[in-house]
């Protein structure tokens, strides 16, 4: 039986302590399981432009968030990871990344990032969520608040529908009804790691000011993982232009 542990680390970048209470290996299997599933259900597209431009930014991003965290002694944070980089075709401006690194964007985004820079800051966005253990802080904060927290055996639990909505939920996966928004904390967080990790890959991250503007007047038919209510628009821009001297260190060394 999986327990719940708690261990305590420290997010790359941002530094922020925190306590993981899920074994980060069984939320990568579980979530392998759902992203088979959400491929199955929704077939990714192959061999167009499109579909390329996906799997080369991701590809770039990877590499480059493999190299940090190598450089970093955090390599054991993405452990096991074997990225995946699909795109499907649903109208839906949406994208997400499940522990593992598996990464779906929906081809209704495409119109919003415009180019592969702003392919970019959304993957590294992405990216970021997973890479931070968001959807693991997530999870278990859902188990608990379930009443399914404790002494949780997750190797068998994924029969159990609930727990499997929780997983997807936990990931920003699914349609746009019931999906929890990433937190205040979570949103920042993954802004400025996705900032760093879209430089890294050689994107320049002043263009994420310009795609968040974009989404922004979008108005109400944003999608879930990309909802802007945490943090709000303005603060949000205001948090990217903030911190974007930071991120251009990174671009410079990588360009
Ligand atoms: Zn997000």
């Amino acid at each position: 039986m999986v327990m719940l542990v708690s261990a305590c680390s420290r997010v790359p970048i941002t530094k922020r302590k925190q306590v993981n209470l899920l074994p980060e290996s069984e939320l990568m299997s579980m979530s392998l399981t759902s992203y088979r599933d959400f491929l199955k259900s929704n077939p990714p597209v192959n061999n167009t432009a499109e579909a390329t431009m996906v799997k080369n930014v991701g590809q770039k991003i990877s590499t480059a968030v493999s190299h940090y965290m190598n450089q970093n002694g955090q390599g054991k944070r993405i452990q096991g990871y074997a990225w995946e980089f699909n795109l499907v075709n649903s109208p839906e401006a949406n994208a997400w990344c499940m522990s593992g690194g598996k990464v779906v964007v929906y081809k209704g985004l495409l119109p919003l990032t415009l180019d592969e820079a702003g392919l970019a800051i959304v993957m590294g966005h992405e990216v970021a969520h997973a890479v931070a253990r968001h959807g693991n802080e997530r999870m278990s904060q859902q188990l608990i608040a379930a009443g399914i927290g404790i002494g949780l055996d997750l190797g068998t639990a994924q029969q159990n529908p609930q727990v499997r909505n929780i997983l997807l939920s936990s990931y920003g996966v699914g349609s746009t009804l019931g999906v929890l928004a990433y937190s205040r904390t979570h949103e920042t967080e993954a802004d400025k790691m996705g900032l760093i990790f879209a430089a890294m890959a050689g994107y320049d991250p002043q263009v994420a000011v310009a795609f968040w503007q974009r989404m922004s007047s979008k108005g109400g038919a944003k999608p879930p993982e990309l909802l802007s209510t945490h943090p709000s628009d303005q603060t949000r821009i205001k948090n990217l232009r903030d911190f974007m001297p930071t991120a251009l260190k990174y671009y410079k060394k990588g360009s």
